[in-house]
């Protein structure tokens, strides 16, 4: 399904990501600070460390999870690619989900009635009634 999302969005998750990872390593460097903190024994410190530790992690974990359901949610409202396949010789036309490797012109299998070679003649975005009307 990698397909049906877009690059420029996967460009934006990634940085995200990238984000919530370095906040996820700094949280748990605050706590790793803060056990050695306690060790010595400024409990002090190692409170707030914790704290700070445990709230960043929250944190990254909250934003990891709101993404994943964002993500999830894109890849169903993602339209779908369709290739229209069509007989040359007696005009049988099929309509498949785009499958990696499709190209226009491109020959598949023996056509269901003659037996020829049918061929790939379009491959669009499948556009719902939906968003046509609010113009998305
Ligand atoms: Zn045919």
């Amino acid at each position: 399904m990698s397909e049906n999302s877009s690059p420029a969005t996967n460009r934006i998750s990634t940085y995200l990501m990238l984000i919530v990872l370095i906040v996820l390593a700094l949280s748990i460097v605050a706590l790793m600070l803060s056990v050695n903190a306690f060790i010595i024994g400024n409990e002090m410190i190692a409170g707030y460390l914790l704290l700070i530790g445990l709230i960043a992690m929250a944190l990254s974990v909250y934003v990891l999870l709101q993404s994943r359901k964002r993500m999830a949610r894109m890849k169903i409202e993602a339209p779908k690619v369709m290739t229209t396949i069509e007989c040359k010789k007696c005009g049988f036309k099929n309509v498949r989900e785009f499958q990696r490797g499709d190209f226009i012109f491109k020959e598949l299998e023996d056509c269901q009635k003659c037996k020829d070679k049918m061929l790939i003649t379009a491959i669009y975005k499948e556009v719902k009634e939906k968003e046509k009307v609010y113009g998305v």
